[in-house]
């Protein structure tokens, strides 16, 4: 099958690769329809996302047709219309049963790659690095999705790919980030970011009851159609974000803060630390991240700063006193996507939420090499792609 591979710092390919097979008996193979490219996967095409391998296939953001079944898949059929989670969790550990399944204790068999980073191992993830289980993505013809019952989630007749293949990542990356924000009526979010996630995250805030939504960001197109959705908008380039939020807050804060941009590549002062023998991303003796400061000091006092933009390792001169003393809640988390789809899914057929409006570049697979660049540096007004095999 065609897939789109890693090879390298800056570089993909559309490449010829074997065919995905049943492994586990709990596993499905898709026929891929829709799968977009994610603000995640330029950390890897940055290089600061360690332990890929050249010619890995990439994507998580995934749906399809169900081909193949394996024998002790009991919810899925043949011919079924599904959406995949990017999250792999098996729906049976400590993890799982709290409905936390990005931090599933099983879906990850390479434990100990995270572990010599992190400590600890969060879940698997679909075409992240071999940190993360080494799964080949969906940004290809065919995907093998494990754990299947526990994943997938057919999608009604009548919905398209477009409005379905969001739920996979940024619509219920988006929600939670505002919904962490424990957003009150009338309350004031500000976003860091209008890629993708963070224009889920303005309208998921909106939803949940905000009032005013300040969308931070330099790139004229993403601010416009943050500015669509009622957000005012915050050129970083133009002015000191802090100032700003807290001049239009009174002098208070927003009550709740999102970071939806995450690593800074050009940020990273050091690459090459070793811990454990393995290299360690790592923001030294700079004034980043730029966005994590900023979402602390702009925060009000026992507001919420939510964080699901993607970081990798350390951070050095973090304002944890200004945190601590003001009493500010730091949440974050890769996504536990299962979670959300039932309601999120719910929000799109009644209406109250189409994700669609996010989408400007479409193409097919062998189209990925451009419309990575295209998406990376912001050509063409470009925010969210699209790639139908
Ligand atoms: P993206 O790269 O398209 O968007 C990032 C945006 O941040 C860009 O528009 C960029 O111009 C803007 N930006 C850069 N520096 C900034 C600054 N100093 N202030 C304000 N804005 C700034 O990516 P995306 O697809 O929207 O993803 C955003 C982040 O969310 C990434 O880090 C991605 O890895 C992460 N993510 C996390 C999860 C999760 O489960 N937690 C899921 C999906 C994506
Ligand atoms: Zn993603
Ligand atoms: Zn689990």
């Amino acid at each position: 099958m065609q897939a789109l591979t890693f090879q390298g710092k800056g570089k993909v390919t559309c490449e010829e690769v074997p065919d995905p097979k049943i492994e586990n008996a709990g596993d499905v193979v898709i026929k891929v329809t829709s799968c977009a490219i994610c603000g995640s996967d330029l950390h890897i095409y940055d290089g600061v996302m360690p332990h890929m391998h050249h010619g890995d296939v990439l994507g998580h953001e995934t749906m399809g047709e169900v081909v193949e079944v394996g024998a002790d898949v009991t919810k899925l059929r043949v011919g079924d219309r599904v959406v995949v989670p990017f999250t792999i969790a098996c729906g049976e550990c400590f993890f799982c049963k709290r409905g936390l399944f990005s931090g599933c204790e099983r879906s990850n068999p390479d434990r100990e790659v995270a572990k010599k980073y992190w400590k600890n191992s969060p879940a698997g993830l679909f075409g992240y690095s071999h940190m993360l289980g080494g799964y080949a993505g969906g940004q290809a013809e065919y995907l093998r999705v494990p754990y299947a019952d526990v994943g997938p989630i057919k999608v009604p007749g009548g919905m398209t790919d477009d409005q379905a293949l969001f739920l996979s990542d940024i619509f219920p990356t988006g929600y939670m980030a505002a919904e962490h924000c424990d957003i009150r009526q009338g309350d004031t979010i500000a976003v860091w970011g209008c890629g993708p996630v963070g224009q889920m995250a303005i309208r998921s805030a909106f939803l949940l009851g905000a009032e005013r939504v300040f969308a931070i960001d330099c790139v004229p197109e993403r601010l416009t159609m943050a500015a669509e959705a009622g957000a005012e908008c915050i050129n970083f380039r133009d002015c000191d974000v802090v100032d700003v939020i807290l001049q239009r807050t009174g002098g208070r804060g927003a009550d709740g803060c999102i970071d939806a941009v995450g690593t800074e590549p050009s940020a990273m002062t050091s690459v090459d630390a070793m811990i454990d023998q393995v290299k360690v991303l790592t923001y030294i003796g700079t004034d980043r991240p730029v966005v994590l400061r900023q979402a602390i000091h702009a925060c009000r006092n026992w507001g919420v700063v939510s964080v699901v933009g993607v970081y990798g390792g350390y951070i050095d001169k973090f304002p944890f006193g200004s945190a601590m003393n003001r009493g500010i809640t730091i949440k974050t988390g890769q996504t536990p996507v299962q979670r959300y789809l039932p309601l999120l899914l719910d929000h799109i057929v009644e209406g109250r939420f189409d994700p669609t409006f996010v989408i400007t570049h479409k193409g097919k697979l062998e189209d990925g090499p451009d419309l990575y660049r295209a998406f990376r540096d912001k050509l063409g007004g470009c925010v969210k792609v699209v790639l139908q095999p």
